[in-house]
């Protein structure tokens, strides 16, 4: 296929803890987005998987919402800024186990009931009992196929200036793939119109005989 112009909106993935249950009990309890479905949780138990950014900022949103916080990181230590765990550290509702490798989620049929984790140096198991699961190990934006075609972050985003346009004259791009934050809906619709707006730009501003763009046969 050929044109003059393209809008890429491939979106992103979040990342999975691949453990039992994790499938079975997404959107009855395990969850991947603190903004969207963190009022859910109101007064519940839960745990936020990640100590990086993503998940010491969930950690903090969430600690306003939830009765208690509980933070697992596989490493021993956090990966977060400084600021940000000072700030987690602060929290009375909020507890941090490092060396947490997550084993099972589990659940009762319909909602999840408990997180299972093994203490990583001793091979310790135990049990968490809680009522919702955030998982905060990353967010894979789906631009692999895109190999070399376009400038990608060292996170594999697209990178985008402020009119959506990528490092490739015609080509833009919104949403979730790209350097843009917050990755929610009304900034990637926000986005996907400004893509369309300078898309308009960029071709009224084409000698009418130009070539078309390269695109992906
Ligand atoms: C479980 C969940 C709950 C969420 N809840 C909320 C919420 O409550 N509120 C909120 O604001 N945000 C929420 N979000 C985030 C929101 O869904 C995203 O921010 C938004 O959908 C991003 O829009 P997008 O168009 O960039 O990507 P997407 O909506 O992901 O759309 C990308 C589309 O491109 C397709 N695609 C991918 N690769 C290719 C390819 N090579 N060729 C053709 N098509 C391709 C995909 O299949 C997909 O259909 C949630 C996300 C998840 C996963």
């Amino acid at each position: 296929m050929r044109s003059r112009s393209i809008i890429l909106a491939p979106g992103a993935r979040w990342r999975a803890m691949n453990v039992p249950g994790e499938d079975a009990y997404r959107n009855k309890g395990v969850a991947y987005c603190p903004h969207c479905d963190g009022p859910l949780f109101k007064g519940k138990r839960v745990a936020v998987i990640g100590g990086g950014n993503s998940g010491v900022e969930a950690a903090i949103d969430l600690a306003g919402l939830a009765s208690e916080v509980t933070l697992l990181e596989f490493a021993d230590v956090l990966r977060a800024d400084s600021v940000l765990q000072d700030k987690l550290f602060s929290l009375p509702n909020v507890r941090v186990i490092m060396n947490a490798q997550t084993t099972e989620v589990e659940g009762d049929g319909s909602r999840v009931t408990a997180l299972a984790y093994r203490d990583r140096p001793t091979g310790t198991p135990h049990k968490i009992e809680l009522e919702g699961i955030f998982v905060q190990i990353g967010l894979v934006p789906n631009t692999e196929w895109l190999g070399d075609s376009v400038v990608l972050s060292d996170r594999g985003e697209i990178v985008v200036d402020t009119h959506n346009a990528t490092s490739v004259p015609g080509i833009f791009a919104a949403g979730d793939a790209t350097t843009t934050p917050f990755k929610q809906i009304i900034v990637a619709t926000g986005e996907g119109a400004k893509a369309g707006l300078s898309a308009f730009d960029y071709l009224i501003r084409l000698p009418s005989a130009a070539p078309l763009a390269a695109a992906a046969e």
